[in-house]
């Protein structure tokens, strides 16, 4: 069997890893995302794309706590989002997030960025941290900068570094929120490649993006917002040769 053909299997038989259930969320009297259903297997990649101010971002952000939603639930293994405290830091943890402009800390070290989470949340001692960051740094080709500070760096390297930092966490999931938006386009590959990677090798994955070459390389499945909510989702073949809804086809009549 191909790898390719095994993380098929994994993610059609996979068991739930992320469930949300009828989510509300308003800001003010913005419904920002209405009665949300979606599950995500585990080893599954679910790609996300929309028109800008549907709730994609804020979708992402329910799902690691960073938003809180009105009513409705979010599982992770099948435990409620916890609310505060060091449960919470615990969630922030197991589920990474990508997003659009890198924050990384600007006076810490490439290598420094990656060890702080892991030794000040998962209480890893340096040596052990700094073995693993530089295992993880190698993987997204960022090995040879580790002691350079974020700004002698290019977006494409930052962002490939904000990808390792997530990882050295050990997450359930990773989201990523429109990672490649704010790069210059021959940066853009670079960042897709490591992705594209590591949802090869079975990472569960939410991904905000509008690089379709990605969706069709890496998702099993599409979901496409609009208006705050869910209005249609397919596998990537499906939907881009045979979008449903006139919503979804004016979208992709927009983009590509
Ligand atoms: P997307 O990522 O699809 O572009 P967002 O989730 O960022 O959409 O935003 C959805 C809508 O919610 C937008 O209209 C946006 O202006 C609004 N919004 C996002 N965050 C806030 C906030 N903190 N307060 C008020 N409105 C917000
Ligand atoms: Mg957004």
């Amino acid at each position: 069997m191909t790898v390719q053909q095994d993380r098929e299997i994994n993610a059609a038989t996979g068991q739930p890893l992320v469930v949300l259930e009828k989510v509300n969320k308003h800001f003010g009297a913005l419904h920002v995302l209405q009665d949300i259903d979606l599950s995500i297997k585990r080893g599954e990649v679910v790609v996300v794309i929309g028109p800008s101010g549907s709730g994609k971002s804020t979708l992402c952000r329910a799902i690691n706590r960073l938003e809180t939603i009105d009513d409705g639930s979010i599982t992770l293994d099948g435990q409620p989002l916890p609310a505060e405290g060091k449960a919470l830091a615990n969630l922030r943890a197991e589920v990474g997030m990508v997003f659009q402009s890198f924050n990384l800390f600007a006076h810490k070290t490439i290598l420094e960025n990656v060890t702080l989470g892991p030794i000040k949340v998962r209480g890893v001692k340096k040596a052990d941290a700094d073995k693993r960051a530089m295992e993880l740094l190698e993987r997204v080709g960022i090995a040879h900068q580790a002691e350079k500070y974020p700004a002698q760096l290019s977006g494409g390297q930052q962002q490939r570094v904000a990808i390792a930092r997530a990882l050295a966490m050990d997450p359930k999931v990773m989201l990523f929120d429109e990672p490649t938006s704010a790069l210059d386009p021959e940066m853009i590959k670079e960042v897709l490649d490591v992705m594209v990677e590591l949802a090869e090798q079975g990472m569960t994955m939410v991904v905000v993006t509008h690089e379709m070459g990605f969706a069709r390389t890496a998702a099993h499945r599409v979901v496409f917002m609009d208006a705050g909510a869910i209005a249609e989702e397919n596998t990537p073949h499906e939907f881009f040769t045979n979008p449903r809804t006139e919503r979804a086809q004016d979208f992709l009549g927009k983009i590509l």
